[in-house]
């Protein structure tokens, strides 16, 4: 049973020019999250990609990738590990930084939350050059998980992330792609 229209889907994706810097088009999800049909939709369909890809538990990168994280873990019947941003978490954490056009960034986990040896499918809303989802990959690893795959609603393929990602031997899926 077909779900949902990839089409439909997309339609719900608003465009901002110019966001937040001149020349990037800001793929908004603000607007799918909002439409019943297009929020179970896409949620059911990562959630068949991660049940498939043999997942046993999901991670989602703050802030995005926890709307939709969250709710496929749910969908999934799986538990959900936040991936944060710096500062955030009440333990000792284990980190991965990461370099970004400027500067760098870094993601933190509780290593508690994965247990070792887990198959974790990485969600976030989109992917662009892969740098945050290479990044989570790694933290996932130094926790003692496994990658069992990475979801994301959006694809910018001409920004090369999930090309990378594979290069890496990580198995991608993604929903629909802005050329
Ligand atoms: P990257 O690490 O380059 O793959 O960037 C991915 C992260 O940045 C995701 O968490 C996205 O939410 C966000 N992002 C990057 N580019 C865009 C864009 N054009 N529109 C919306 N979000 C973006």
């Amino acid at each position: 049973r077909a779900l949902l229209d990839i089409e439909q889907l997309r339609a719900t994706i608003r465009t901002v020019p110019d966001f937040p810097k001149p020349g990037i088009q800001f793929r908004d999800i603000t607007t799918l999250l909002a439409d019943p049909a297009a929020l179970h939709g896409s949620v059911a369909l990562l959630a068949e990609h991660a049940r498939a890809s043999g997942a046993t538990v999901i991670a989602g990168m703050e802030a995005r990738g926890f709307i939709f994280g969250a709710a496929v873990a749910i969908e999934a019947g799986m538990g959900f590990v936040p991936i944060r941003k710096p500062g955030k978490l009440p333990v000792e954490t284990i980190g991965v930084d990461y370099q970004l056009e400027y500067g760098t960034d870094r993601l933190e986990v509780d290593p508690d939350a994965i247990a070792q040896g887990a198959k974790v499918a990485l969600v976030d809303d989109l992917i662009a050059t892969g740098g945050t989802a290479l990044a989570a990959a790694e933290l996932v690893r130094k926790a003692g998980g496994e990658v069992a795959a990475a979801l994301f609603v959006v694809d910018l393929p001409d920004l090369g992330g999930a090309a990378r990602l594979r290069d890496s031997n990580i198995e991608v899926h993604t929903l629909l792609a802005f050329e």
